[in-house]
């Protein structure tokens, strides 16, 4: 952040008083700006034992393979932003959603919460962040062109929990080496 959202003034990083930790303060107005993380909120929309996949036309990881997913917007609840991201990225409805896997990303700041889905009918379509949209099977899930790997985590532990017919809410944390970072998303 180089400059102040309310009065345009460039900001500086300070620990404000009462604070502990660094943040973006104008130098002007003395507004903080806060940054807190984000949730990513997503969809697994199943059908008759197949799962609903789009193929990203947007970057990063353009021509990978993705569920619906987003970022949640604000005046939303996480299930609605998962609807949401369904209904735009794969024109598809799904009814029955409940929560399924949370991803803590602490180095990127991102909160990932899928949600499972069961599609409405068989009706799905190409949205405008997608260039195509299928239902897989397990034998065809496409592993090695999925975009990232919480996506495939959630799809290996999904096809899992199928045959045991027991689907658990899982959270879990993802870190990696401080060096290297992976796509987001
Ligand atoms: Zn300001």
């Amino acid at each position: 952040m180089n400059f102040c959202s309310h009065c345009g003034n460039p900001v500086s990083q300070r620990i404000p008083q009462d604070d502990n930790r660094l943040r973006f303060v104008c130098d002007n107005c003395n507004t903080i700006h806060y940054e807190n993380p984000r949730i990513v909120v997503g969809c697994l929309p199943e059908w008759e034992g197949q799962v609903l996949l789009c193929r990203r036309a947007i970057e990063p990881r353009l021509g990978y393979w993705t569920l619906p997913a987003g970022f949640m917007e604000n005046g939303e609840t996480t299930a609605e932003g998962a609807l949401r991201e369904t209904w735009e990225e794969a024109l598809a409805r799904v009814r029955e959603e409940r929560l399924y896997r949370l991803f803590n990303l602490p180095q990127i700041n991102q909160v990932y919460m899928f949600f499972i889905g069961t599609l409405e009918d068989k009706k799905f379509g190409v949205g405008l962040e997608s260039s195509e949209v299928r239902l897989f099977a397990e034998s065809e899930i496409p592993w090695k062109e999925l975009a990232f790997p919480v996506m495939a985590q959630t799809l290996r532990e999904y096809f899992e929990d199928s045959k045991k017919g027991e689907f658990t809410v899982r959270i879990s944390d993802i870190t990696w080496p401080s060096k290297r970072k992976p796509a987001s998303r």
